[in-house]
């Protein structure tokens, strides 16, 4: 039998199913009328249009009472889309105009699909929420049933090329037991949706199109795979594997060890105070990354010393006694800051950040560190801080010089190849490394980590980028200082283990994943993972990666 058909997407919530596909109904083609209508009855036909809309916008406020959660909020939102004056206005302008109702929703739709296509990010994962709007005013005003999802009689995979806010907030995760999307990223309201729900979630994958309602699929959340018609009892098997995974994580209690006892700490990715009083109630050992940065997005001023201190104190206090590291602000791409006076550039990715800022702007980190050092003395927790975006020794001494004046111990963030290349020489001048595998992927592979399209080149799973994990992790061994792993490489419980291999001292994670990457650990010996890294290594793929791993893990 000729092996099943294996598509790739991003995978977004973890969990494996395998059941039918059921397809999102869409807007049947409705002509839309070129010629201009008469102007007498214009009026009526903005009155139309604002009809329509309200029974639009009014439904989806309706079904938002009704909801819970994550699903109320998004409902409300789309509504409160549905209500927005800028499109509104576009199209009441389009049918002044001479425009038919149908004609100047399409277009005014259009138009804002453009606006917040450019301007990208967040912005641009609502036009999934802005087409859902177009096609249920065009339904309503066509007098055809709103489109949606239809309630399958069996557990199926929801696929869709993208699915509207409207349309997954009243799943059912008893008969809509998993989501897979041709479009759409990790922040996208399917995701955040499937995350609520708990069912297993991969967007934007390619082929899925193709795929059609009824035919048996099985999704793996954590692979992002979709496996078209796989064989039965080995899709059965798969899905059995990821409950028992499921309820070993459940039953983990920490501390991070190998089944034959070779401890790894486990550690929480935190982002302010509040986190981290979150991440205290999970089994993290410690913060192995605490992003500073994240806590003055919205700031057009820079902190002074007194309320920095006073916000890192919180995360050194959630979790006294414990190891927290502190990144310095990280600032610069994806991560602007308004106070850090970031130029104009071209590339910023390839640009001014992490610690490129502070070479122009000694001051900032300077001020940044005297904070750390004083929520250090408040607190009584002496925290380690690193730097992000290192590329030289050189920028390693001289971060090391500075944080050491500060009476703090310092490290670097291995994000840029080159810095893993020369992982030995950086490891002269500071005690400790960590491997951010989310840069160190996208420099390494030269593909944007935001891209959707490019998201099978920034798997952590690519062999090229483990083997620059190795590098570093080998100079940490031969230095004798420890070296950890802090991108989402550590939340993937099977890589967790291959780093584990590759003589990763620590992991640090989403807290979410840590039970998962605790219970992994547990369930292998430092034999396997040290087989499973050296098979890796050896593959030239990022699938083959995945698969001599399982089979050296499992
Ligand atoms: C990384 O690059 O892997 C990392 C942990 O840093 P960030 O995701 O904040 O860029
Ligand atoms: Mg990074």
């Amino acid at each position: 039998m000729a092996s099943p058909t294996v598509l790739r997407g991003v995978p977004v919530v973890p969990g494996v199913q395998y059941a039918p596909v059921v397809r999102a109904a869409r807007l049947p083609e409705v002509p839309v009328p070129g010629a201009d209508i008469d102007e007498a009855d214009r009026q009526a036909e903005a009155g139309r249009f604002a009809a329509a809309a309200t029974a639009v916008a009014s439904r989806l406020r309706d079904r938002a009472a009704h909801a819970t959660g994550a699903a109320s909020e998004v409902l409300a939102a789309t509504a409160t889309l549905a209500q927005d004056r800028a499109w509104l206005g576009a199209a009441e302008k389009r049918i002044a105009a001479g425009a038919s109702a149908v004609r100047a929703t399409a277009e005014a739709v259009d138009q804002f699909v453009e606006l917040f296509t450019q301007l990208g990010g967040l912005m641009a994962e609502r036009v999934t929420d802005l087409r859902d709007i177009r096609d249920r005013v065009i339904a309503e005003l066509s007098g055809l049933p709103e489109p949606g999802v239809p309630l399958p009689d069996v557990p199926s995979i929801l696929c869709a090329e993208d699915l509207a806010p409207a349309d997954t907030a009243g799943l059912d995760p008893r008969l809509v037991v998993g989501l897979a999307t041709t479009l759409g990223g990790p922040t996208s309201h399917t995701a955040i949706i499937a995350r609520q729900l708990g069912i297993p979630c991969v967007v934007a994958i390619s082929g899925l199109d193709a795929v059609a309602a009824g035919v048996m699929v099985l999704l793996d959340g954590a692979a992002g795979t979709l496996t078209v018609d796989p064989d039965a009892s080995q899709a059965a098997a798969s899905v059995a594997a990821a409950q028992r995974e499921a309820l070993a994580a459940r039953q983990w209690t920490g501390p991070g060890a190998t089944a034959d006892g070779h401890t790894v700490p486990i550690l929480a990715n935190v982002q302010d105070g509040a986190a981290a009083r979150a991440a205290r109630e999970t089994f993290a050992e410690g913060v192995g990354l605490f992003r500073t940065e994240l806590c003055f997005l919205n700031r057009d001023t820079e902190p002074n010393v007194d309320e920095q201190a006073k916000i890192y104190g919180e995360v050194l206090e959630a979790f006294a006694g414990h190891k927290v590291v502190v990144r310095t602000l990280d600032a610069g791409s994806d991560k602007p800051l308004k106070f850090a006076g970031h130029p104009e550039e071209a590339n910023p990715a390839l640009g001014v950040r992490g610690i490129r800022v502070a070479q122009g702007n000694p001051g900032l980190l300077d001020r940044q560190l005297t904070a750390v050092a004083a929520a250090a003395g408040q607190t009584g927790n002496r925290p380690w801080v690193m730097a992000p975006m290192i590329a030289t020794a050189a920028e390693a001494k001289s971060f090391a010089d500075q944080a050491r004046s500060h009476g703090l111990t310092p490290g670097v963030m291995i994000e840029v190849p080159a810095a893993a290349l020369l992982a030995d020489k950086i490891l002269q001048h500071v005690d400790f490394l960590s491997i951010g595998t989310n840069d160190l992927a996208q420099y390494t592979m030269a593909a944007d980590r935001m891209s959707a399209d490019l998201a099978v080149l920034t798997d952590p799973w690519q062999p090229a980028v483990l083997a620059l994990v190795a590098m570093a992790a080998r100079a940490g061994a031969a230095a004798g200082k420890p070296v950890g792993v802090c991108g989402e490489a550590a939340a993937d419980p099977l890589l967790a283990a291959v780093l584990v291999g590759l003589e990763v001292t620590s992991l640090s994670m989403a807290p979410a994943a840590i039970s998962a990457v605790g219970a992994k650990l547990a369930q292998v010996t430092r034999r396997q993972c040290r087989a499973a890294a050296e098979a890796v290594l050896d593959t030239a793929t990022a699938a083959e990666a995945r698969a001599v791993a399982l089979a050296a893990l499992s």
